[in-house]
């Protein structure tokens, strides 16, 4: 099954609604990154979290990047995702150490750390980009992203992100959601959905039962109703281009392309977000000096 988000609002129109099942997309993931469990389920929780941050913000040919820097083993999270929801991540150290809050829980919060910021940057296709920037809380990302949408966009947010790394190390499931209210929002339609939010409980655990992204985001909203708009499939994508890499290189200079062409061998550039590798011969950078 691929991996897909669903996009909706309360019958009553006061909540904004995204749930996601992003398995595939993490599994891809830590298949490119190599990532030890607690890598993967810090690195998952991220980018299921851009991919519906990405697809809400609905500005053609905009993207939205997501940097979670916590000071802990983990170093740097970065996610970015296109106007779809498709994604794309890496983490400074992906083989980090085993941290368990108690056996067979990941201890993500540890992995991430709790001294840093997490931060938004926006590419609305305007002259600049929007930045915003809040504190870590707890660095368990799903409450991060909570907080910085509280704190930095003003909006009133609950964001629940899960994901469960098997025994063998595989991705069982992955996935979340993030509700919103909109300005005016009586104090019924927010008390019934802090209610929701209790009684749908661990994302994780919902996942693992078997529920859907609609079944999620129907525990969560209970009595308020939800309304499904669109559904999209969503992957694991870069963007990277042999084109884009020469891009790169055409930037490095005339002095540093020749020294890597007196080299003699072939020089090879790998892309930080996915697996492909780009070769290139001492002729190939002859090519590209004569464009320099
Ligand atoms: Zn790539």
């Amino acid at each position: 099954m691929s991996d897909y988000l669903v996009r909706g609002m309360s019958l009553d129109g006061f909540v904004k609604v995204v749930a996601i099942r992003s398995t595939e997309m993490v599994s891809r993931a830590a298949q490119i990154h190599g990532t030890t469990p607690n890598a993967t389920a810090a690195l998952g929780r991220a980018l299921t979290a851009a991919s519906m941050m990405g697809n809400m913000q609905k500005v053609e040919n905009g993207s939205m990047t997501l940097q979670i820097r916590g000071g802990g083993p983990i170093g740097t999270i970065t996610v970015v995702s296109d106007p779809v929801g498709n994604v794309r991540g890496v983490v400074t150290e992906p083989r980090v150490p085993l941290v368990e809050k108690y056996p067979g829980k990941l201890d993500v919060g540890a992995t991430v750390g709790t001294d840093g910021t997490i931060t938004v940057i926006r590419d609305l296709q305007m002259k600049e980009p929007y930045i915003g920037s809040t504190e870590l809380v707890s660095g368990e990302i799903g409450d991060d992203v909570t907080a910085y949408f509280a704190q930095s966009e003003q909006t009133p947010t609950a964001c629940a992100l899960g994901v469960l790394v098997d025994r063998d190390l595989s991705v069982k499931v992955a996935g979340g959601y993030l509700v919103q209210l909109l300005p005016g929002a009586p104090d019924e339609v927010i008390d019934a959905l802090e209610q929701g939010i209790q009684r749908a409980g661990a994302v994780t655990k919902m996942l693992d039962d078997g529920l859907t992204p609609e079944d999620i985001l129907g525990q969560v909203m209970g009595a308020l109703g939800v309304v499904f708009m669109e559904t999209t499939e969503v992957s694991y994508k870069c963007y990277c281009s042999r084109d884009r890499v020469t891009k790169a290189l055409i930037s490095l200079g005339k002095d540093e392309l020749t020294e890597i062409m007196n080299d003699g061998k072939p020089f090879t550039v790998d892309c930080q977000f996915c697996d492909t590798v780009y070769s290139f011969t001492p002729e190939d950078i002859r090519g590209i000096l004569e464009k320099v």
